[in-house]
């Protein structure tokens, strides 16, 4: 598409979004508006509100590790500096690791020690905790039977203030934003034409509404398949759990500064957050998916499962629980007994391969582009993402297969390949288990 005064309709602000309206504002086009169904950014339904994510460079494939590297190189730069951190990154295996897991962190090790860039950045075989204690002193865990390695090139970026400050950004170069439950949130697509003159011509919103677009970008993310239903098939929406512990003044201040703490096998954390004081952690896993008794997976706010989007609020599975007390135990001790606080379930969307998926829709005349599959590693690429949606277009096709849009047949769609992603360890499992596993916690 080359008319710069085309009406473009970005649905949802959070980071894929937003990093759309921002390349192609920058490029010239004059009429972009932005739906969110939330009335102020980031969403709480966006898997970018976070306190923080981490901003790697490696990946085990050089095309994502070059994206990577130029992401952080587009971190520095002046929109998006004020929310970078470049505090370094202890990639550790603990010594609970599986063989699948030690076989994974083998192999990024050896990854970054033959990468031409990246083994400049990279100190290798921290096998003991004094050697990792140069890098981080404040681990005062035994780090029993730990590896890691440091790279002090990557690091982490403030997700939330991120995506809240480029909306403000946006909306001063005349990017529009239409937000809130009822004008914002997207309910219906609708097209007209048939066969190669079909097109998407608009949309409807909550408050009945209808929005004409000569472009529309669905940037969902874990809700994707709700308005475009074929997307469930490739995509799973999928959650993992976050959790926070809030520190005093001292203890955050002790931590400042610290490198992203990640055991591969077991989760990550980060440096504090000044404002609030709450250090954040992750655990790593499979995650949860919702199919319920249906083809599609989507977050229960999605599905109208309202019962059970109100059963998960403020709460994370037991064994996420365990694993995250597990890493505070061997890290940082005196922590690893605290009280979890601000607990949730973090949508995003998930492929079989983790590649995103950057393309239009088929047999929508160009005219409907969907951007998905984030599946957990989008993040850091916020910077620099919407360039490749404004490359899209000016091509008129995906050229790079991997990010091309999957037609998968309706009988064979629905798998979920849960464990089996290669990075990933544990068995995925259906949220309906972490509802059955809080209510019987309750009932005893
Ligand atoms: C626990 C967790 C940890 C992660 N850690 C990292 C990390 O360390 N590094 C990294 O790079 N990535 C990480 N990610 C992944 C990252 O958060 C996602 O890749 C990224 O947020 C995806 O961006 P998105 O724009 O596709 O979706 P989102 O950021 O989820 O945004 C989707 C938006 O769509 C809106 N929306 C939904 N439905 C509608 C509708 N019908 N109408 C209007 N608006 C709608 C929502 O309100 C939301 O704002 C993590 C994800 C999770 C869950």
């Amino acid at each position: 598409m080359t008319d710069k005064s085309a009406r473009v309709a970005v649905l949802g602000a959070g980071c894929w979004g937003l990093s759309t309206a921002y390349h192609l504002q920058k490029d010239g086009y004059t009429n972009i508006t932005v739906f969110d169904r939330a009335s102020e950014l980031p969403s709480n339904q966006s898997a970018a509100n976070d306190l923080n994510k981490i901003v790697r460079a490696q990946y085990s494939d050089d095309f994502y590790t070059d994206l990577g590297l130029e992401a952080i190189a587009a971190w520095k730069t002046e929109d998006w500096a004020p929310y970078f951190h470049q505090t370094g990154h202890l990639v550790m295996l603990s010594g609970y690791a599986s063989e699948k897991a030690q076989g994974i962190f083998g192999g990024a090790a050896n990854y970054i020690s033959n990468h031409r860039t990246m083994k400049g950045n990279a100190t290798l075989g921290l096998d003991t905790p004094e050697k990792m204690r140069e890098f981080c002193w404040q681990l005062t865990g035994p780090l029993t039977n730990f590896k890691s390695y440091y790279n002090r090139a990557e690091g982490y970026a403030h997700s939330a203030r991120a995506v809240g400050g480029i909306a403000e950004k946006l909306k001063e170069r005349g990017v529009k934003f239409v937000l809130g439950p009822e004008a914002g949130l997207v309910e219906k697509l609708f097209f007209e034409g048939e066969g190669e003159a079909r097109r998407c011509t608009g949309f409807t919103t909550h408050d009945g509404t209808t929005h004409n677009a000569d472009l529309v970008v669905c940037a969902l993310g874990a809700y994707g398949a709700q308005l475009v239903p074929q997307v469930g098939l490739f995509s799973v929406a999928r959650c993992w759990s976050v959790a926070h512990i809030k520190l005093t003044q001292d203890e955050c201040d002790v931590l400042r500064g610290i490198p992203v703490v990640n055991s591969m096998d077991l989760g990550f954390f980060f440096e504090p957050d000044p404002a609030t004081r709450l250090l954040k952690l992750t655990p790593l896993g499979a995650g949860y998916s919702n199919y319920g008794s249906t083809q599609t997976s989507l977050p229960p706010l999605a599905s109208g499962d309202t019962a059970q989007n109100t059963a998960l609020a403020g709460y994370v599975p037991q064994a996420d629980e365990v694993q995250m007390r597990r890493l505070l135990q061997e890290t940082l001790p005196y922590l690893a007994d605290r009280p979890f606080v601000e607990k949730k379930m973090c949508w995003f969307s998930d492929t079989a391969d983790s590649e995103y998926c950057i393309d239009f829709v088929p047999n929508t005349s160009k005219s409907l582009v969907v951007l998905s599959g984030d599946s957990g590693h989008g993040f850091k690429m916020m910077p620099i993402f919407g360039s490749w949606v404004k490359t899209l277009l000016e091509d008129g096709q995906q050229k790079l297969p991997r990010w091309t849009w999957r037609n998968v047949d309706p009988a064979q769609g629905g798998a979920d390949w849960g464990g089996d992603v290669s990075w990933r360890f544990g068995e995925a499992a259906e949220t309906s288990a972490i509802v059955e596993e809080r209510q019987k916690a309750e009932a005893k």
